[in-house]
């Protein structure tokens, strides 16, 4: 497997679900995020960080507890730990690793490492930066799409790590609040006014100059205000009509019909087009 590699940044694309796992050489440390899925993938990413490593220490970030973003966890054991604190505080941890389980069996994969729930070391409740020399990392808190997730930006190569944001493959999951899914956007603007040069989301491509990340950003919000809308006018044809362009229309359909049920939620309306709600 050969990494894409762009300015010191080698993304590693899985098989699965164009999942990214992201190694940034950074001077006094490497910074490795979201290691992920299949048990080839994972290891060839711990051959590559073996072969770049050397004595430097190496931080692993997690951009949010979602099974498919720390499946890889247990293959890092000596690696600096870096996430939210509410993916450390995480209490019903035992269901991502369940779910990494039953992927697992249902594809007969044995993973030549311990699957494992992530300890972390720097929790990060507010935000704030983790240094080691000439790497800086920013973290930014960002809930919305779970509650756990952040921003990572790493300072050296104005790299931002977005976990489930801003992907051109998927529309936003909002799995957790719409409300605050806006706000941690917003976070991203005085970013993009400075130091912010590439954006690797979770799934999907590289967003690769400012322009292309405001793009994302803007379609995000208003995929989020079309869904409001719909939502508050009580529209079902103006709902099912945002989803006939999406891409992968079957898990982007499953998607949407989350989106709306959490917006119909926090409105104290029904999902249009649903009764009885
Ligand atoms: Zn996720």
């Amino acid at each position: 497997m050969i990494p894409y590699q762009h300015h010191g940044v080698a993304i590693f694309r899985s098989a699965l679900y164009m999942t990214n796992s992201t190694i940034i050489d950074a001077g006094d440390a490497v910074v490795l995020v979201d290691p992920s899925w299949l048990p080839d993938e994972v290891m060839s990413i711990r051959r590559y960080v073996d072969g770049i490593l050397g004595e430097r220490p190496l931080y692993l970030v997690f951009t949010h507890s979602h099974y498919d973003h720390i499946i890889g966890a247990g293959a890092f054991p000596e690696a600096i730990t870096v996430a939210s604190q509410a993916l450390a505080d995480r209490e019903d941890f035992q269901e991502p690793l369940n779910q990494i389980g039953d992927f697992d069996d249902q594809w007969y994969l044995e993973r030549p490492y311990p699957i494992l729930y992530p300890t972390i070391q720097y929790a990060i409740e507010n935000p704030a930066v983790v240094q080691q020399g000439r790497m800086k990392l920013h973290v930014l808190p960002a809930p919305g799409h779970s509650p756990c997730s952040i921003f990572v930006l790493e300072e050296s190569t104005g790299t931002l790590f977005a976990g489930d944001y801003l992907s051109d493959v998927e529309i936003p999951n909002i799995y957790f609040s719409s409300i605050h899914y806006e706000a941690s956007l917003a976070q991203l603007e005085p970013l993009l006014e400075s130091r912010l040069q590439r954006l690797v989301p979770g799934h999907g491509h590289v967003a690769d100059s400012p322009t292309e990340i405001r793009r994302r950003i803007e379609e995000s919000r208003h995929y989020i205000a079309e869904v409001r809308r719909a939502v508050t006018q009580q529209d079902a044809a103006a709902l099912a009509a945002l989803s006939s362009t999406f891409a992968f229309p079957k898990m982007m359909g499953h998607y949407h019909a989350i989106n709306a049920a959490v917006i119909a939620q926090e409105q104290g309306l029904a999902v249009p087009g649903e009764d009885n709600v």
